[in-house]
């Protein structure tokens, strides 16, 4: 947690000069951390408590906290402290070299950190028995299970379909115009507007913040303490809007975590792809719909007179709605989001298991853009290196933020049958009924279950294309009167 807390810090808060100081005293906390959590004591209380896994029932918290600290420690007690302390340093140093190559559109700058990073996963995944591929070893880590073959035929069944609806969004470009939503957005009233958006969705201030950041982000450091960090666009105000809705979905996650749950393994979200339908599902199926804009454009257009005073509630709802290939994930709308997570993927798979070169990522990166999006990537910063994941050496992450959107409209579909006036709730600013959805059947268990069964659980099924499919076919189909699939 110490550790978090330094890098929440330095993500929003530290003077750019203490980047390198910084960078140590996290190899320090991450090493003392490591060691402490993967020595023999750890392991001692763990066979003594192991009588509690078969003694009382799975989904107990006694037999549940034991099964996971015992995957967590057997995964970490086979990677050398130094060999985590070098990663942590990697990471912290990667970050700061990061942030200079992409200001300068440098990619040469950043490609030395960057096999840096490459160079120590592999030394990581040599750290594990031998997997199907070697990726499955990093993807483990944000999702436990899931593997390249899991993602792979998901993938293939959503590339063809989202690019040919990216085809129709093209040709029919001039149906749906952005223009309300660019302009003059003065940001002191956009860090309002966050504050007061975040705080009708439930984020209360007496246990929640909002800061700014370059690469927007949330963490928590216990169910009464998230944190939230932004960016803001004077030119655009969707960026701060919607990532801040989207933080929000993260941070209500970890803050209805039963509180039983905190300070202990179990007391965090289940996965990446879990935690990323939560952000999905209230960006998207929540703050992009019809119902809730109907409910918080009013206070919008009331922040921005200049920019929106003659903007009609539906010439928004379009603006914020509108689909277009473009060449920043994070400023993605809806479809064509699922085009930079599979290239991303794709090149992540041949990074590590041998077929790409971290020299020749760039060329293999504006080929995949013009392929995917058909554009032409005008620089580095715009282009491969405006991702935070690769400095951290964090692979195998990008393709949860895709099963995750998958998976919220699964999620949706299962709420909207148990609460048939869900859109009407939203409408009137009513959001604890879902909240106590998401809480009853998703958040309250942290940890406790396997991605996969969490899923299982949630949705009474496994990861599923078809309904972000129906979803994506209808909102193109209105939105772009495509012909229907
Ligand atoms: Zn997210």
């Amino acid at each position: 947690m110490a550790e978090e807390v330094l890098s929440w810090d330095q993500l929003t808060k530290m003077p750019p000069a203490a980047a390198e100081v910084r960078a140590s005293q996290i190899e320090t906390i991450a090493k003392i951390a490591h060691e402490r959590f993967s020595n023999g004591t750890v392991g001692r209380l763990l066979q003594e408590c192991g009588g509690l896994e078969t003694a009382m029932p799975s989904d107990s918290f006694e037999a549940s906290l034991v099964r996971v600290t015992r995957r967590d420690w057997e995964r970490q007690r086979r990677v050398p402290t130094e060999l985590a302390g070098r990663i942590a340093q990697a990471q912290a140093e990667g970050y700061a070299i990061w942030i200079e190559a992409r200001r300068d559109s440098d990619f040469g700058k950043f490609l030395p950190a960057l096999q840096r990073n490459i160079d120590l996963r592999m030394e990581y995944i040599d750290c594990f028995e031998p997997t199907e591929s070697p990726y499955d070893v990093l993807i483990d880590d944000f999702e436990h299970g899931l593997t390249a073959s899991d993602i792979k035929p998901i993938f293939d069944r959503l590339k063809p379909e989202v690019t040919r609806m990216t085809r129709i969004v093209v040709e029919n470009a001039s149906m749906v115009d952005d223009a309300p939503i660019r302009g003059h957005f003065p940001k002191a009233s956009q860090e309002a507007l966050c504050d007061t958006i975040a705080g009708a969705l439930g984020a209360m201030p007496e246990k929640w913040r909002i800061d700014e950041t370059a690469h927007p982000f949330q963490t928590s450091f216990g169910t009464s303490d998230i944190r939230l960090a932004t960016r803001y666009d004077e030119s655009f105000v969707s960026t701060s809007l919607y990532g801040t809705i989207h933080e929000f979905g993260h941070g209500l996650y970890e803050a209805q975590v039963d509180e039983r749950l905190n300070r202990t393994p179990l007391g965090a979200g289940c996965s990446m792809t879990l935690h990323e339908s939560q952000s999905r599902l209230w960006e998207n199926l929540v703050g992009r719909s019809r119902a809730f804009l109907s409910f918080a454009y009013p206070t919008i257009r009331l922040a921005f007179p200049e920019a929106l005073g003659t903007v009609t509630d539906d010439a928004f709802y379009k603006a914020v709605n509108k689909m277009k290939p473009s060449f920043i994930r994070v400023e993605a709308d809806e479809l064509t989001y699922g085009l930079h997570i599979i290239l991303r993927f794709e090149l992540e798979l041949d990074l590590i298991e041998g077929r790409l070169k971290a020299a020749d990522l760039p060329e293999v990166w504006n080929a995949k853009v013009k392929e995917y999006l058909g554009l032409d990537v005008p620089s580095d910063a715009r282009g491969v290196l405006q991702d935070v994941h690769w400095s951290a050496g964090h692979f195998g992450y990008f393709p949860e933020y895709l099963l995750g959107s998958v998976l919220s409209v699964q999620i949706w579909d299962k709420v909207a049958r148990d609460q048939p006036d869900l859109d009407e709730q939203i409408a009137a600013g009513e959001f604890a009924p879902l909240q106590n959805w998401l809480k009853e059947h998703i958040h309250r268990f942290g940890r406790t279950f396997t991605p996969k069964e969490m899923i299982e659980r949630a949705v009474g099924g496994p990861l599923d294309p078809e309904p972000y499919l129906r979803y994506l076919t209808a909102k193109v189909n209105h939105l772009y009167g495509g012909p229907a699939a």
